[in-house]
């Protein structure tokens, strides 16, 4: 198992790659983990991945179920340890709560499935990204 689908506190799911030892996503969806997933593995193996991470399994089992924050702390164990107290902290910062809205943009209040958050800290659907002026690849203003 070189890589899992980890539960994050905020609920949201992050996934965590012995290979860096360290998260390659997080704040993921069950929908956004399991599209992860599926760029690695079969449908009904990725499924399970998803499962093992919702279900907060404990490392190394198949099956039992941790307290909800078993593969949370242990990557943010191994992150520390690996990469240092700093790596680790903002990982940890990293798992702030989903906003609500997020998939809705507080300028034109349309749903959208992708956006971004602009360097003023308003979520922004692309078109108004660019009509107010900011880079939807970075957020910063162009
Ligand atoms: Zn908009």
């Amino acid at each position: 198992m070189a890589w899992r689908i980890v539960k994050q506190p905020n609920g949201l799911l992050a996934r965590f790659s012995d290979i860096v030892d360290d998260f390659t996503h997080q704040n993921m969806t069950e929908a956004e983990a399991l599209e992860i997933c599926r760029e690695y593995l079969g449908i009904v193996e990725s499924e399970k991945k998803v499962l093992a991470g919702v279900q907060d399994w404990k490392p190394w089992t198949n099956g039992v179920l941790g307290s909800g924050l078993d593969r949370w702390n242990e990557s943010i164990k191994t992150i520390k340890s690996v990469h240092g107290q700093k790596t680790a902290e903002q990982r940890v910062q990293a798992d702030s709560p989903r906003r609500d809205g997020m998939n809705k943009c507080e300028v034109c209040e349309e749903i959208i499935d992708g956006g971004d958050m602009c360097d003023d800290g308003v979520y922004r659907c692309v078109g108004c990204a660019i009509e107010d002026g900011f880079d939807i690849q970075t957020g910063n203003p162009v």
